[in-house]
């Protein structure tokens, strides 16, 4: 397939046309953002993590019957995906408290959870990603009581898989989020990313954060802790 016009570019990627309308090419950059922009850098190498990474976890998933729009690897840093109309949610699943979770409710971070916790919100730049619970996700439309419950089977059926899969390789899966589309014939799969950007992961023996917390909080050695985490699942 030929990669067409730009259509979009976030953050982290870019979105590209190609000649079939039913698909597109994501592209994925080095760019680092967090706070809602305010913070920017580069994390050199990470668009060949998180496309790689990505396209590998979405194939798992579709075998354990979570529909996603991968279609193909392109390149190290190019997917070929299914053109999907993105539901305008945030859909962040919890094992353990950390970040806003932590804040919110003054649990201190490492504290266990004693089920997941699924949280939504509403995606929207200008204000902030605000969370939202069913009620406003019905009354604004942002998704039908049938997607909601779908999307939440999804969600969960994705962390019992890769909770249990990242833990053989040695890592925690702290908390995540997930973003899910409409392709044209209404069909809910699994969109966007699934990396160390968008999931806390932390070494399952020392607790060392391996994900964006890194590069947040200023650790250092996030360029490494992107290429552990790759080399654990990928063997690279
Ligand atoms: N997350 C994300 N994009 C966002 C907000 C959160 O990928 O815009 C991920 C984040 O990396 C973490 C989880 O969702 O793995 C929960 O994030 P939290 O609500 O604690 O927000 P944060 O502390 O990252 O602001």
């Amino acid at each position: 397939m030929k990669k067409m016009e730009q259509l979009y570019e976030g953050k982290a990627k870019k979105v590209f046309a190609t000649d079939d309308p039913n698909y597109c090419i994501v592209d994925y950059k080095d760019d680092a953002t967090a706070f809602n922009g305010e913070k920017k850098g580069t994390i050199v190498g990470k668009g060949v993590v998180n496309n790689r990474m990505t396209n590998f976890l979405m194939k798992l998933l579709e075998k354990q019957g979570v529909p996603t729009h991968f279609v193909e690897e392109l390149s190290d840093r190019e997917a070929l995906v299914k053109k999907v109309t993105i539901v305008p949610l945030e859909v962040i699943v919890r094992n353990i408290a950390a970040g806003s979770l932590s804040k919110r409710l003054g649990i201190e971070e490492g504290v266990k959870l004693s089920r997941p916790v699924i949280e939504y919100s509403y995606k929207n730049d200008a204000l902030g990603d605000p969370m939202v619970n069913e009620y406003h996700i019905f009354a604004m439309n942002y998704a039908t009581p049938e997607e909601l419950s779908l999307i939440a089977d999804y969600a969960l059926k994705v962390n019992a898989f890769l909770s249990s899969y990242l833990l053989e390789h040695g890592i925690e899966l702290v908390d995540f989020k997930l973003e899910f589309g409409k392709t044209a014939d209404g069909t809910i799969v699994l969109a966007d990313e699934i990396s160390p950007d968008t999931c806390r992961l932390w070494d399952s023996t020392t607790h060392k954060k391996l994900d964006k917390d890194r590069f947040r909080r200023d650790l250092g050695g996030v360029e490494d802790a992107y290429n552990e985490v790759f080399r654990r699942l990928l063997g690279e």
